[in-house]
């Protein structure tokens, strides 16, 4: 962690000129704590992979546009909330709190929404196999069952948001929420495994108003040994 702060504010440094260092520098020498900097990970794929399904413009505007808002938003909150440590000035808080939860949120599904999808020539597609397909079936039936309350879920969505399958923590079960913006109506003890942007920026270049047929479309591409790993990885 420290040797982050270090390379952080190290980046920053080379950067003096510039008026936004001065306050990561002052940071440095107050009591305000460290601060991540969160970076806009690399697609696992190029932007035209996933066609016809999702269209390759919707993808670069997506990640390069979108996703970037949010990472950088995120920096913006918590480099506020480190000043305001740091002034002993909490007036704003409640904004950047706000603020982080709205960007931060962005930030985590977005990072793990592009690692859920895959071109159906590099195993996107199908339906889960292995112990996550078992897992579908003893907790919601069937795989049909599953599909349909997820696909259902996605399509409500009032304005907004995402569908997620999480595994709850407690009773070690998987359950299906809804997330509106990128962060309200979220539970706690969950771990996401799987979720569908359904904002319109998501879709509406190919598909316009019609969100069941990018959702349908999505199918797809899901890319089930990515949650399968997911799923194993949080049962132990
Ligand atoms: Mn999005």
């Amino acid at each position: 962690m420290k040797s982050n702060r270090r390379n952080f504010i190290g980046a920053f440094a080379s950067m003096s000129a510039l008026a936004s260092t001065n306050m990561f520098a002052s940071l440095e020498d107050s009591s305000s704590g460290t601060l991540t900097k969160h970076e806009l990970p690399s697609l696992p794929y190029s932007y035209n992979a996933l066609e016809p399904y999702i269209d390759a413009k919707t993808m670069e505007l997506h990640h390069s546009k979108h996703h970037k808002a949010y990472v950088d938003g995120l920096n913006k909150a918590e480099a506020e909330l480190a000043k305001a440590r740091s002034s002993q000035d909490f007036s704003l808080i409640q904004y950047w709190i706000k603020q982080s939860a709205f960007h931060g949120g962005g930030h985590a599904l977005h990072s793990l929404f592009w690692k859920c999808m895959a071109s159906p020539t590099q195993g996107g597609g199908g339906e889960p196999k292995g112990q996550l397909s078992e897992k579908i079936k003893e907790d919601f039936g069937s795989f049909d069952s599953f599909k349909k309350q997820f696909s259902a879920a996605a399509a409500s969505v009032e304005g907004s948001g995402w569908a997620i399958l999480h595994l709850r923590k407690s009773d070690h079960r998987l359950i299906i929420l809804q997330a509106e913006n990128q962060h309200k109506l979220s539970a706690w003890d969950t771990i996401p495994l799987l979720n569908i942007d359904v904002w319109e920026h998501a879709y509406y270049l190919t598909y316009q108003n019609k969100r069941a047929d990018y959702i349908q479309a999505w199918w797809n591409i899901v890319n089930w040994n990515f949650v399968e790993d997911l799923f194993k990885l949080h049962s132990r």
